[in-house]
């Protein structure tokens, strides 16, 4: 559901306004290796360990899939919100795509995407996990939120005088760094929201 909704999204969106913001950003195109580790890596391993038969990592493993969902949803349906999002952190208008920004429509699009995850997985897993799911989807892709406002690398591109997360920038142009850790990439960020995803879900599964 996560693959077929994410590329769903991305196909719907190719070409309007929205995806040539996320082009501008660095934040759309082709998925590389790189990426699919970064969203699918923590989700893998939970699956290895779900051959233990302890239920928890099927728990896990569902958690780290729905936070990746809940910010692909996000973050492609929060594209088509005309007016700017806000800073989850400080509130303050930022461009439409930047991480870390937040909108009533992206957030809605989270819950749905960690929503749908949380009523398969019920629906097949003998014990409730619904509220598990959810939970862990949608803290995942806020946890996702908060990194992208405070740590995330935030790039400037003087060419095209815009703010950015790539390096160089989609214009061809080299970009410098204005706030956060170099290393912290988006790939880096996605790797530990979905972490955040699993153990959040895991967490309420194992207290329930
Ligand atoms: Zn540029």
């Amino acid at each position: 559901m996560f693959f077929l909704s994410s590329t769903a999204l991305s196909q719907l969106g190719k070409n309007n306004a929205s995806k040539s913001v996320l082009r501008r950003i660095g934040k759309a195109g082709a998925r590389d290796g790189t990426q699919v580790l970064a969203n699918g890596g923590v989700a893998a391993i939970c699956a290895l360990a779900a051959l233990s038969d302890n239920p928890i990592w099927q728990v896990a493993f569902v958690g780290a899939i729905a936070a990746a969902t809940a910010d692909t949803w996000g973050t492609e349906i929060g594209a088509l919100q005309s007016t700017p999002p806000r800073s989850i952190l400080s509130g303050k208008h930022v461009a439409t795509g930047l991480s870390g920004g937040v909108s009533l429509l992206g957030s809605v699009a989270e819950l749905a995407g960690a929503v749908l995850l949380g009523a398969i997985a019920w629906s097949i897993h003998a014990s409730p996990v619904f509220f598990a799911i959810v939970a862990g989807g949608f803290g995942g892709a806020l946890f996702d939120s908060i990194l992208g406002a405070s740590v995330q690398a935030l790039r400037f591109c003087r060419g095209c005088g815009t703010f950015c997360e790539s390096d160089p920038h989609h214009c061809g142009a080299d970009t410098t760094l204005v706030r956060g850790a170099a290393w912290m990439t988006n790939d880096a960020v996605n790797l530990l929201s979905t972490a955040a995803g699993a153990a959040i879900a895991a967490a309420i599964y194992a207290v329930r």
